[in-house]
């Protein structure tokens, strides 16, 4: 049986998770670690780094195969996972979640980088939510340390924030009767994201969208090269049976 190790941290890895152990898959989901209390998939769930490049390939040879459903942000693991599947002869698919796709009547301000968002921002309004995470925060200092921003985080922020700022702490999925009160009640004037994809946040967008507000949308980084992607769940559990397969056919012909 293919031993699987799947890149996690996503709804949609929960999801595969779920689905690859109801049809027998031996899967081992890891986490980063940075959510206190996470959301655990079906299967083994292992916590932590693996030390880099060198750390991911040394634990490989526990697996067959690898499946990178990170969050399209999450730049360093994709990488990683990339460098250490080819150094340890493993396959690897990426799993990623479409990136969202504007409608008409949607005020969007694509950025390249965190910094042009907090940058846009300021320009667009004085009391900016933002809802890029608490690890990009101190590359919105410098353009909008005296604006009232309300950031929108699920662990508090590590660093120290300027006094017209507030937190608060949420995780979602969200729904849009909270998300329009989230911008009332701030009295927002523009919001920022980043290019997440998917349903979980997309409610923030319609509200933004009903309440006639600009979004900043940060675009998503480039990912490694070669590595063989889809979009959604289904497609990923088809790649993964494919894998057990053939494992499955290797075992039949060692005997
Ligand atoms: P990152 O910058 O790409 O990764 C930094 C380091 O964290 C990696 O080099 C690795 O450490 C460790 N790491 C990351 N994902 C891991 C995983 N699934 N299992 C074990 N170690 C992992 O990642 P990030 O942006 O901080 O995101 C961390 C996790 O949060 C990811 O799993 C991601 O799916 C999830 N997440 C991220 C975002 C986001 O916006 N970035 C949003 C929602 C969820 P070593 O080098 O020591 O192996």
């Amino acid at each position: 049986m293919t031993r699987l190790l799947l890149l996690g941290g996503t709804a949609e890895a929960r999801a595969l998770a779920d689905q690859l152990v109801a049809a027998g898959v031996a899967v081992t989901t890891s986490l980063a670690g940075r959510v206190a209390d996470p959301r655990l998939p079906a299967g083994q769930v292992r916590v932590g780094g693996f030390g880099g490049i060198e750390g991911l390939r040394a634990a490989l040879a526990d697996y067959d195969a690898v499946v990178d459903a990170t969050h399209p942000f999450a730049t360093t693991m994709s990488a990683n996972a990339a460098a250490a599947c080819v150094a340890a002869g493993r396959p690897l698919l990426r799993l990623e979640r479409p990136g969202w796709v504007q409608r008409a009547g949607q005020a969007w301000h694509w950025a390249d980088s965190h910094a042009h968002a907090a940058r846009l921002a300021a320009r667009l309004g004085g009391r900016p939510v933002l809802t890029i995470g608490r690890q990009q925060l101190a590359a919105y200092l410098p353009a909008l340390a005296d604006a009232a921003v309300l950031a929108r985080v699920v662990e508090p922020p590590a660093i120290s924030l300027p006094p017209r700022w507030s937190v608060v702490r949420d995780r979602g999925p969200y729904a849009l009767p909270g998300e329009l009160t989230l911008l009332r009640d701030h009295r927002a004037d523009v919001v920022v994201t980043k290019d997440s994809g998917g349903d979980y946040t997309w409610p923030k967008m319609l509200a933004a969208e009903q309440l006639g507000l600009p979004v900043v949308i940060v675009r998503r980084p480039t990912r490694p090269t070669g590595v063989p992607a889809v979009y959604d769940v289904e497609r990923a559990v088809s790649w993964v049976l494919a894998a057990d397969q053939g494992q499955l056919q290797r075992d039949a012909g060692d005997h």
